[in-house]
């Protein structure tokens, strides 16, 4: 019987790009790498204007507090450090490498010495660290804080092979392709947290890549198979969580408060290679989809590549496209500027045209079917929720848990009223939570005055 979680629903899975080896993407002429693209402190620039860089090579890092560092993702000149506006919408200095073709790799680039068994937990996190690894499911939470934080309170280590966005399949590819890169990227994680068993969960639709896992662990004391009901969103950290162990993590907590802690497969690949070779985290596997897209493929794409140049390098656009999302159509970050670059948490770039994304003419209006609250993995009332972020009142919205509200969209993609649910409690969160930290500034600055 596969796992699964209360709520949620199937979504149309559109995975056309499955049988799709990841192809490498030929240097780009130019990449331009934000200085923020993780959770945390934006890094500060660690070369100027006119600088030749290796690809490898740390161009920007973080003094103090949580955040990572960023590489160069080609080698050549860096002409540029710009203010740009970043996938999220907002602005940050990016470095703008003009590549010199050749790809030369930074001679500091060297395996780790030890063996695993002889590294120590410090060491590992070092290593994450310093090769710039954060959470590649789309989180891009820093890694090496992860493990840190996981230390001692987590005893079970989730491997997220879920991959339960629609027309996103670049994690299905890699363990198909790079299975041993994601085995040993979980041993070294195992050893780190001194965890002694891992399980790497996988959705059911992706046989093959269930069947390749299983025959290669078949003789493993360290970690298995459980197979996931295709189920969005099955991915979510707290549904993957419930599905394996019956654990709820409350709004607010982190899985190790529950005893677990969870990376991407993609992730774990990252922590093997800068591990095994040094390897900083630099490229990533990209799905290229929508019907836009001339060649729908599975790329390996250096960070910092422009969103057009990765469509180029799929044929280009068939057509002009009306949305262009990075992630996947439910939770994705629609983007304004098709040169918006990829970042590491990038996991899809989906264009659509105008036919595909034409808004619904029907009014919005609450059927009251109920079928919001079904689905809800989160188990809130979004009926209710929409409702009070519609009024503006905040104080309600609150009250009913906008907060602990994932942004997930199923209960939009069920509404048979047409309401547009998650835009609306989105708006309500943000506005809940922008007015908490001017609070917490007021009174911190209050306090100083004092
Ligand atoms: S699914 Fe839509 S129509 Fe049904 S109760 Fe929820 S908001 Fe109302
Ligand atoms: S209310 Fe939030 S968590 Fe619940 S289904 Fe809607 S978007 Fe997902």
């Amino acid at each position: 019987m596969a796992y699964t979680f209360r709520g949620g629903s199937h979504v149309a899975e559109h995975k056309h790009t499955r049988r799709q080896q990841i192809e490498k993407m030929d240097p780009p002429a130019r990449v331009s790498i934000p200085l923020s693209q993780h959770i945390g402190a934006h890094a500060k620039p660690l070369v100027a204007v006119g600088d030749y860089v290796w690809r490898g090579q740390m161009i920007g890092d973080v003094e103090d507090g949580l955040g990572c560092p960023v590489h160069a993702s080609v080698s050549g000149k860096v002409t540029a450090l710009e203010l740009r506006t970043n996938v999220a919408g907002t602005q940050s200095v990016h470095i703008v490498i003009e590549s010199d073709g050749q790809m030369a790799l930074d001679p500091l680039i060297l395996p780790h010495e030890k063996k695993l068994s002889e590294t120590t937990a410090e060491e590992i996190i070092d290593i994450v660290r310093r090769a710039g690894i954060v959470g590649m499911g789309g989180a891009a939470f820093p890694t090496y804080a992860k493990i840190r934080s996981a230390i001692g309170k987590a005893e079970r280590l989730i491997v997220n092979c879920a991959e339960c966005e629609p027309y996103i399949t670049a994690n299905h590819r890699l363990l198909l392709e790079n299975p041993a890169g994601v085995i040993n990227g979980v041993k070294i994680l195992l050893k780190a947290l001194g965890v002694r068993h891992a399980d790497i969960a996988v959705e059911d639709n992706k046989l093959d890549a269930i069947n390749k896992l299983e025959t290669m662990l078949a003789d493993s004391k360290l970690m298995g198979i459980k197979v996931l009901k295709t189920k969005y969103p099955q991915g979510d950290e707290r549904q993957l969580i419930y599905a394996l162990t019956g654990r709820e993590l409350p709004a607010g907590k982190l899985p190790a408060d529950v005893g677990c802690v969870v990376f991407n497969a993609e992730t774990c690949a990252a922590v093997f290679a800068a591990f095994a070779y040094g390897m900083p985290s630099i490229e990533r596997i990209i799905t290229v989809d929508g019907d836009c897209v001339a060649n729908p493929k599975n790329l390996l794409v250096p960070i910092g590549t422009s969103c057009l140049d990765v469509i180029d390098a799929c044929g280009g656009l068939r057509c002009p496209p009306q949305k262009v999302i990075f992630g996947g159509p439910m939770m994705g970050a629609a983007q304004w500027d098709i040169e918006t670059p990829v970042i590491k948490g990038t996991s899809a770039i989906l264009a659509f045209s105008a036919e595909k994304v034409k808004p619904s003419k029907l009014p919005e209006v609450c059927l009251h079917c109920g079928r919001c609250v079904q689905n809800c993995p989160m188990h809130l009332m979004p009926n209710y929720l929409v409702q009070y972020a519609m009024q503006g009142d905040l104080a309600e919205a609150e009250a009913f848990g906008a907060l602990a509200c994932v942004g997930c969209g199923t209960c939009s993609y069920n509404c048979p009223g047409n309401m547009q649910i998650v835009q609306y409690i989105r708006v309500a969160k943000g506005t809940i939570m922008a007015k908490r930290q001017a609070e917490k500034s007021r009174a911190l600055a209050q306090d100083k005055s004092e």
